[in-house]
């Protein structure tokens, strides 16, 4: 792999603002940060080919350094790229056109946890799992638990609008927000959101969060918490139908009823999941990769690579399969509130007909919950890709986007899906997607020909191209089609707030529409 050598005036002059451990221009660093966890950079890094290492990695203690580094990258106009836990799945933090990684993790003070206010303030270099535990010893949470809570910061939460697994109770990460630091990119740090600061007026906040480092660096946030649930409760129902599923979900949401947890699975879904539950320790995706095994055996011999390539063969198999639809809920909370909501949803469920599981699912996924992401990587080892994609949309239109995007993928890959993060309004619905690697150049054609039909279907469907991974460089192009004119406006704000665009360029789409400072 040819990298190319980042200028050596850099560290020399980074080296006036930090400390010489603080500022590193080694490969393995540089190979290290130009990456995060997308799928297209996992085959770059098993194709030993990474395409945008940054040109040098810092590593500031402090806001004031924040602000320095800011200032030094905006009068030399070099891209500044904030990092947190490399954990976004959607390019965010690759460095395309070289620049500066600003590493947050040495900015990771708890500052305050205020347990009559019920708030804490932390820089955004810590760990969601570190900050987790440090609530739950003052008897306390967040209630923000993302798949990724033991690899990604707080900043990278609060930059991409991230969703823990609880959201539907919690709320995503920005409906727990109470006031952001941030640093802009001529390196003056501002306070935003505080409602003691602007009660009743605009709430500036909301600009910065989801804005992927693109319009400010993200250095302090001040959080709700909230008491450590006394107890939980565990419901499982297996419905007839996808729709009938989803209109459980929607009459539960509607009537009023908080369940920390809704995951409702389609088919292929609910039968690996189920399976999982009933036959094994392991989870659900351990189960994929079992059934891969054979699969894989075949594979050898060609016939499954063919079947994957043509996977709109697989599909009519699939819907052979007998198979119902698994719903699982999750209520913690006081014990009487817990309990009335959970007979509540057990009636509402047994309305549609459904069948009673109890509690076994819902333990076995609370087991398991944080496995289930990492057991994708794996199936690249074994010749295939996969990655995942999540919409969401009002309930009218709910299957409708299914259908669409599940038609777009499923002539190439295979698909499954599940639906979480219920809302009044509406739903998410994720999708898993697999297909079979031919070779270094087809499968990232592949790759990109799946994303680009995808989005493609998302939005002609009327679906959010992205409920809480974010944009990057995945979904840029699709911002535009997405905001409409009010991309425009958009831009507009970049354009003020980083007039040199040394802000994460190439991220969210801003750089078709910006105008730049000579
Ligand atoms: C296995 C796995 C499971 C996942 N599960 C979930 C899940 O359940 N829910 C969910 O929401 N996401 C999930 N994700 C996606 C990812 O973890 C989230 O997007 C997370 O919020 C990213 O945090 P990070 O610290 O790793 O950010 P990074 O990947 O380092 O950065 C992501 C983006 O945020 C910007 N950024 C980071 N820190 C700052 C800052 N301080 N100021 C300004 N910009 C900043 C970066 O420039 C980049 O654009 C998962 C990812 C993986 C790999």
């Amino acid at each position: 792999m040819q990298i190319s050598k980042p200028p050596l005036a850099l560290q020399r002059d980074l080296g006036r603002l930090l400390r010489p451990d603080q500022v590193s221009q080694s490969l393995p660093d540089r190979l290290s940060y130009g990456r995060d966890s997308n799928s297209k950079a996992i085959l770059w890094v098993r194709h030993n080919r990474l395409k945008y290492p940054p040109d040098v990695i810092v590593w500031p203690e402090s806001v004031a350094e924040v602000s320095r580094l800011a200032a030094f990258a905006q009068a030399q106009g070099i891209p500044l790229i904030p990092f947190g836990g490399g954990s976004g799945v959607c390019g965010g933090t690759w460095a395309l056109r070289g620049g500066i990684a600003l590493d947050l993790k040495r900015m990771d003070k708890i500052f305050k946890v205020d347990t009559r206010e019920m708030k804490v303030r932390a820089q955004t270099g810590v760990n969601g799992e570190i900050l987790e535990r440090q609530l739950k010893r003052r008897g306390l949470t967040l209630g923000h638990f993302p798949s990724s809570i033991y690899v990604a910061t707080l900043g990278g939460y609060l930059a991409c609008r991230s969703a823990g697994q609880f959201s539907t109770q919690y709320g995503k990460i920005e409906d727990m927000v109470e006031g952001l630091e941030v640093v802009l990119a001529d390196g003056q740090v501002i306070q935003v959101g505080d409602v003691r600061e602007s009660p009743g007026a605009f709430d500036l906040k909301e600009l910065f969060l989801g804005s992927e480092g693109t319009l400010g660096i993200l250095t302090e946030a001040t959080l709700r918490v909230h008491p450590q649930p006394e107890t939980d409760s565990y419901l499982a129902f297996g419905f007839s139908h996808l729709e009938k599923a989803l209109a459980a979900t929607r009459e539960l949401m509607q009537r009023g009823l908080v369940p920390a947890l809704v995951r409702v699975y389609d088919e292929l879904d609910s039968l690996l999941f189920t399976s999982g539950v009933d036959g094994s320790k392991d989870s659900y995706l351990d189960l994929l990769s079992r059934l891969m095994k054979p699969a894989l055996r075949w594979a050898k011999d060609a016939s499954f690579k063919i079947a994957l390539k043509h996977a709109s063969w697989v599909k009519p198999l699939l819907e052979w399969l007998p198979t119902s639809c698994l719903m699982v809920l999750g209520f913690q909370g006081e014990a009487t509130l817990t309990s009335a909501q959970a007979r509540l949803a057990r009636e509402i469920c047994l309305g549609y007909r459904a069948k009673d599981l109890g509690e076994k699912p819902g333990r076995y996924w609370l087991q398991h919950r944080y496995s289930v992401s990492y057991k994708l990587s794996p199936l690249f080892d074994e010749g295939f890709f996969a990655d995942t994609m999540e919409v969401a949309t009002t309930w009218n239109n709910l299957m409708p986007l299914y259908r669409a995007i599940r038609k777009a993928l499923s002539e190439q890959a295979l698909v499954l899906a599940h639906f979480s993060h219920a809302y009044e309004e509406g739903c998410s619905i994720y999708f898993t997607f697999l297909a079979y690697r031919d070779s270094e150049e087809s499968s990232e054609t592949l790759y990109d020909q799946l994303w680009d039909k995808a989005l493609r279907a998302c939005t002609e469907a009327g679906g959010t191209i992205s409920h809480h991974h974010g944009v990057g460089v995945l979904k840029a192009a699709y911002m535009r089609k997405e905001w409409g004119e009010a991309f425009g406006w958009l831009c507009n704000i970049k354009n003020k707030l980083d007039p040199k665009g040394i802000l994460n360029p190439g991220k969210l789409g801003f750089d078709q529409g910006v105008k730049r400072e000579a």
